[in-house]
């Protein structure tokens, strides 16, 4: 008898009837005396009656029990493959691992531990099974070489198999369950990479000895090793969706920095985000932190933003003040460095911003660059755990600096918008004065300059008495001078009359105010020797503008033509029309106008260089010209070269214009 049951039943006789079937043993049972006696025959046949029954129900309940047996393990193989091929996480094909095994096995607790890709002795339990504490179990870091089973596992790359760890001096109980309990232990390993690599490991733990024969352990095998090749894709898969929330957290803050352009209001984004990625629910200390930046990009410090942070504590810190020098942010804001530190004492040694109002037992410096720079830091009481989040943080702080510099220059943009508009304003009220004064002088101009002229012309004439060649030749000099003061008083009054009084808005036909404007001109085109000729693709080109101004434009325009030009040249006017506008242009063969100065000539009192000293003139006829086009809704512009210039100009037609191409009007 053995010595434990002994112990247990203290008996002084006992009956040991074998039980078998179809002769093989497969059990015994015993029935047992608390006093010494001798067992009689009847008693020992009625013992083996007993047994045999017993033998027959037993061999009865195995044939029930074979018919309950499990499908053939090759389905279950092809069905867990496919099943593996849904799957999307990692978390779910463990547990699709343990519940298939347990159509194949019965075990009182499993789990299955993965392996950290990037360091291949950390462990972690993705399922557990009939655990007392789960959670404690997912909670648990596994470190494999700590663990002898486990190191030896790797290092063979074969399952493990503890048919009962009772009394098995190379086993080493783990937590849970209760291990008193546990009988057989299997440990069977998962591995990838042609079965190179150990990427985690099955543990099946059993209540009963040798719970696990041969042929169940074989389709666990071979059950972890799908599991091991499905692995790989999973972790793809995972790392790939946490990429894509990366990118949607990072899409998010770009566009929130992007729309973003007060300074202020970017800091509270950015630390805002910050914060959130930093509080875990699992926190037990307030989560408080602030973004502190270079004032002016010197040595001094000022917090810009603050979380949770009062705002004592925010004065403190600025009336201080601190200097980039000071506590971690040599490394941080100095050198350029990302602090983390989570031992207090250390904190306390390093930062000397200790306050009542902050509670700091860990510690995270993340640098704000701006090109090579180091503008500021975001502070915060807290160290971050993950490798995702601490990516995802260092990213966001990348693009808060590079939105922070576009801020800046914005602001500093803004400021230079600020000056220009400034400068503008006195230009303009500089230009109006300068203007005021010269219509003033004009004015006064014009009485003295009637009289030199009258008296000049009667002394030429003879009037005032007889003169000689020499007096009639300065005499010309003068009426000649005085004739070009006079012109530039009357351009300068035009200017005024311009902007001074209202636009007439009545329809005009370009048409016949280009022909007359070309006949008045006709005599001083032919005095210096100029053709000139007009041609339009349409009869009448109506706008809705006024007359008289359109008329000046002419003027002025074919003036130009006629004084810039060559002996022998050509002035040619152009009258087109589309659906909406009329199209006119005024041609020269002249001097043309150089690349150069092109855009100046619409100024007032601007001439080209080439033209000051030959010919006579204001740099008022221009200006005028733009003026009443641009009055009129239209635009100019001129293309010039050697060979000669081109004025072009575009008005809107006036509804009535159509009408009266439908319609002539009738002439009476
Ligand atoms: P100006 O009284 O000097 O003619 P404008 O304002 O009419 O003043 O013209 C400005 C300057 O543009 C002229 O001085 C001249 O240099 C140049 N310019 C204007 N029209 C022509 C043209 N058709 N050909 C060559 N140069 C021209």
């Amino acid at each position: 008898m053995p010595p434990e049951i002994a112990d247990a039943f203290p008996v002084y006789a006992a009956l040991y009837l074998p039980l078998s079937i179809n002769e093989q043993r497969i059990g015994g049972a015993m029935l047992g005396y608390f006093e010494p006696r001798a067992i009689t025959p009847e008693e020992m046949e009625r013992g083996e009656q007993v047994a045999a029954q017993v033998s027959t129900a037993i061999a009865k309940a195995k044939l029930l029990h074979m018919k309950h047996l499990p499908r053939p393990s090759a389905e279950i193989q092809l069905e867990f493959s496919f099943h593996l091929m849904e799957m999307t996480t990692l978390v779910e094909a463990t547990e699709a691992l343990l519940s298939t095994v347990s159509q194949f096995a019965d075990y009182d607790a499993g789990s299955v531990m993965l392996l950290d890709p990037d360091n291949g002795d950390v462990g972690y339990f993705a399922a557990v099974e009939g655990y007392t504490d789960p959670a404690e179990a997912r909670h648990r870091t596994v470190y494999v070489s700590t663990i002898p089973h486990l190191a030896q596992m790797r290092h063979e790359r074969k399952e493990i198999y503890f048919a009962d760890v009772r009394g098995n001096k190379e086993w080493r109980p783990s937590h849970q369950p209760d291990p008193r309990e546990v009988r057989s232990v299997l440990l069977v390993p998962l591995l990838s990479h042609q079965q190179t690599k150990m990427v985690g490991c099955l543990t099946l733990k059993s209540y009963l000895p040798d719970a696990f024969s041969q042929e169940v352990r074989s389709n666990i095998v071979l059950l972890c090793n799908q599991t091991a090749t499905a692995l790989g894709n999973l972790r793809l898969i995972e790392e790939t969706q946490r990429r894509l929330n990366e990118v949607t957290i990072l899409a998010d803050i770009s566009e929130a920095l992007n729309r973003t352009i007060e300074l202020d209001d970017m800091l509270q984004l950015i630390l805002q985000r910050v914060m959130s990625l930093l509080n875990h629910s699992d926190d037990y200390t307030t989560l408080q932190g602030a973004v502190i930046l270079r004032q002016e990009l010197g040595d001094t410090l000022r917090l810009a933003v603050g979380y949770n942070l009062s705002d004592a504590y925010c004065t403190y810190f600025n009336t201080r003040p601190f200097y980039s020098h000071d506590s971690t942010f040599a490394q941080s804001i100095l050198h350029g460095e990302w602090v983390e530190v989570n031992d207090p004492e250390e904190i306390a040694k390093r930062i000397e911003y200790a306050h009542a109002d902050l509670v700091v037992e860990e510690l995270i410096n993340i640098p704000l660059r701006s090109g090579l720079e180091v503008i500021g830091v975001i502070v915060a009481n807290r160290v971050i755990a993950d490798p995702m989040t601490r990516r995802l943080v260092r990213t966001i702080a990348d693009l808060a600096g590079a939105a922070m510099l576009k801020t800046r220059l914005l602001s500093q943009a803004r400021a230079r918008a600020v000056e220009l508009m400034e400068a503008h304003d006195t230009l303009y009220r500089m230009d109006q004065q300068r203007d005021e004064f010269i219509q003033n002088i004009t004015h006064d101009l014009r009485a003295p300059l009637t009289f030199i002229r009258g008296y000049t012309d009667l002394m030429i004439e003879g009037a005032m008495g007889d003169i000689n060649d020499e007096q009639r030749e300065a005499l010309e000099v003068i009426q000649e001078r005085t004739e070009a003061v006079n012109r530039l008083v009357g351009d300068i009054l035009k200017l005024k009359q311009i902007e001074s009084q209202p636009l007439k808005e009545e329809p005009v036909d370009l048409v016949a105010v280009a022909t007359n404007a070309v006949r008045s001109a006709v005599m001083s085109a032919r005095q210096a020797g100029l053709e000139i000729q007009i041609d339009h693709s349409v009869e009448q080109a109506f706008v809705l503008g006024d007359a008289g101004r359109l008329g000046q434009l002419f003027d002025n325009l074919l003036s130009n033509a006629i004084k810039y030009n060559r002996p022998g040249g050509q002035v040619s006017v152009q009258i087109d029309q589309n659906e909406a506008k009329v199209i006119i242009s005024i041609s020269d063969t002249g001097i043309g106008i150089p690349e150069a100065e092109l855009d100046r000539i619409w100024e007032r009192y601007y001439r080209a260089h080439s033209t000051v000293k030959t010919y006579a003139g204001t740099g008022l006829g221009l200006a005028n010209v733009r003026r009443i086009i641009e009055a009129h809704d239209g635009r100019i512009w001129v293309r010039s070269s050697h060979q000669g210039t081109t004025f072009t100009f575009e008005l809107p037609i006036s509804s009535e214009n159509i009408q009266a191409i439908d319609s002539p009007p009738m002439i009476l």
